[in-house]
């Protein structure tokens, strides 16, 4: 290959970048991304960066002297506007194409967002400029502040605002928030997490419309109730970015289909990160957009899938002082049980607990609050139970 070209400037995309040079790939490197921005890291955005514990530079994914030796090109602050149908021709929302023996697609995903939240103070959180404008907003005083989602980004940043001293409250539709990833016994951990935070947490009530006409004044909820707002962040999820790949031969179905080594419906087209279904499954996690690229970067400089991703789904959120860490495949019916630690109130004690959850006697995911060390250790014996059943079953 003589032309390869990332599309995403970001984590998976320096990451792919970086394998393309470490597995010997010597030909021409192109960046696209749409933000103006050098690759920088999301997790502290809804963390030390908006409380103000850590600036920009700490958001930096590479420095200088490791941009230069990667020796890419650059094209930044331009989209990738469509890929020709056999993915050779990248053409750019700024009218430039690129031809390209190779495509790594690293374009991750977007917030998803509500009808009528261009209003003032009315805010999203996916990237550095949203983060930037969000905490120079709470940087002017004291605010109520409405967070619609408790999924993690959600509780995280209820947390960060809480910690700045804001009144918060986080409006949830479904009864528990987080349920579809943790389950409801360790759900309800984290919702006590948000009351003893001093968070006001409304469950089971989905969200009207907000209310304001230049600036918002609050969220009208599904039940008739509006909650007073003068800061509304949006935490809904995200939506992978394929729109700009319609029409390119790809399969696009809630991210890019991939089998199980990233590799695409065309074999010179990788996927990789928060875009990418692989193998059945997209994650939108820090680790899995860096574990990728390594395989998904072998197998387009082989031209055919020869490895494929093993590691186990792994995240983890920081909110109200606690770290929360999970890892493996957990089911709708699994059992939970804590090994070590314990609740109190139904929040967990000081020192934390690992859960670990369980199905036909097998460990399926282990979940820890505050127990590093237990944690990587029962994380280290699923990865080695789980590859035992993959090779005893292949
Ligand atoms: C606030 C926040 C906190 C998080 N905290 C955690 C955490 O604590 N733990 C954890 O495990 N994960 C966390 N995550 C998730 C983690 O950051 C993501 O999984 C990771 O950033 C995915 O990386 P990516 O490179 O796939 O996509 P992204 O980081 O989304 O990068 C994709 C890039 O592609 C660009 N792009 C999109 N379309 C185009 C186009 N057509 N042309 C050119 N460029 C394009 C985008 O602008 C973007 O810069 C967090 C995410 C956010 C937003």
């Amino acid at each position: 290959m003589r032309t390869v070209t990332v599309v995403g400037a970001s984590l998976s995309g320096l990451y792919a970048a970086r394998e393309l040079r470490a597995q010997g790939f010597d030909g021409r490197l192109v960046v696209v991304g749409e933000e103006p921005h050098r690759p920088y890291d999301r997790p502290p955005l809804s963390k030390d960066f908006l409380t103000g514990r850590a600036d920009e530079d700490r958001l930096a994914l590479a420095d200088d002297e490791e941009t230069a030796a990667l020796d890419a090109e650059w094209l930044l602050g331009t989209r990738a506007r469509s890929l020709d149908a056999r993915g050779r021709t990248v053409l750019l929302d700024d009218g430039r194409t690129v031809s390209t023996d190779g495509v790594v697609l690293a374009t991750g995903a977007s917030a998803r967002r509500l009808p009528g939240d261009s209003l003032v103070g009315v805010h999203t959180l996916r990237t550095l400029d949203d983060a930037r404008a969000l905490r120079d907003e709470l940087a002017g005083g004291p605010r109520r502040v409405v967070v619609i989602g408790g999924g993690f980004i959600g509780a995280e940043t209820a947390s960060s605002c809480a910690g700045l001293g804001h009144t918060v409250t986080v409006v949830e539709a479904a009864p528990l928030p987080l349920v579809p990833h943790l389950g409801p016994e360790m759900a309800a951990v984290c919702a006590a997490l948000h009351r003893r935070g001093g968070v006001g947490l409304v469950t089971g009530t989905g969200v009207a419309g907000l209310r304001g006409t230049v600036s918002v004044t609050g969220v009208a909820l599904s039940d008739g109730r509006v909650l007073p707002a003068d800061t509304v962040i949006v935490g809904i999820g995200a939506a992978p970015n394929t729109g700009w790949l319609a029409g390119s031969a790809l399969a696009l179905h809630d991210g890019v289909l991939c089998d199980d080594g990233c590799v695409t419906a065309l074999p010179q087209v990788v996927a990789v990160g928060d875009v990418a279904r692989v193998g059945g499954s997209r994650a939108e996690h820090w680790t899995s957009a860096t574990e990728q690229p390594r395989v998904a970067v072998a197998n387009l400089l082989a031209g055919r899938t020869r490895e494929t991703v093993r590691s186990l789904p792994y995240f983890w959120s920081d909110q109200y002082g606690a770290r929360i860490q999970f890892a493996g495949r957990r089911q709708a019916g699994d059992s939970v049980r804590l090994t070590e630690g314990d609740l109190t109130d139904g929040a967990p004690a000081d020192g934390g607990f690992l859960a670990l959850y369980e199905r036909d006697g097998r460990t399926t995911a282990v979940l820890s609050v505050d127990r590093p060390r237990p944690f990587m250790r029962a994380r280290r014996e699923l990865t080695r139970d789980a590859s035992r059943v993959g090779s005893a079953t292949r």
